[in-house]
């Protein structure tokens, strides 16, 4: 799953994001990337970002979707307006974002899977390659390749990908 925060402290709420969803029942954080502070994309007109990619090792009862409301239900609860008030795109306290569930897809309202905007994005990209260097999209596609197709730069932990 991929993380993200870009008001107040934000490198706290991704760690206050990454400890509440460890204490989640059968969700075993099992992999957490470098955090990366990244050129918001999409809008210029907001702070960067801190992103993160994390793996979760999950127990047998838990699905895409049961997953997605466990998140959104984190964001609320770490101080996120609902849907409708807030901003496309807009800043945001803590961003939770279900990137791939084994190799799923999903097609509903509600759920993209895989995410659908992630392999434009190397701020997803970068941290996600950090922990899955070997992935392989359901389309056959390996992260590396996705890389590939990109343009950005990352100078230290900093990945530079304009609007
Ligand atoms: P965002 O503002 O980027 O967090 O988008 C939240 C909206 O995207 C919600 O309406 C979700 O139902 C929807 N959504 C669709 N696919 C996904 C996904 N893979 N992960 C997180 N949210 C998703």
């Amino acid at each position: 799953m991929g993380l993200g925060a870009n008001l107040g402290d934000a490198r706290a709420a991704l760690d206050e994001a990454l400890r509440r969803l460890g204490e989640l029942p059968g969700v075993h954080v099992a992999a957490v990337s470098p955090c990366y502070v990244t050129e918001p994309q999409d809008r210029a007109d907001q702070p960067w970002f801190h992103n993160q990619a994390a793996a979760l090792a999950l127990g047998p009862s838990w699905t895409p979707e049961s997953l997605l409301a466990a998140l959104q239900e984190m964001e609320a609860a770490m101080g996120r307006p609902p849907e409708g008030v807030r901003e496309r795109f807009g800043p945001r306290p803590i961003d939770l974002d279900l990137l791939l569930f084994e190799n799923q897809r999903r097609n509903t309202p509600e759920l993209t899977l895989p995410h659908p905007r992630m392999r434009r994005r190397a701020f997803v990209l970068v941290p996600l390659r950090d922990i899955a260097p070997a992935l392989v999209f359901p389309d056959g596609e390996g992260i590396g390749a996705a890389l590939a197709k990109i343009p950005f730069k990352i100078e230290g932990n900093s990945i530079f990908q304009g609007p």
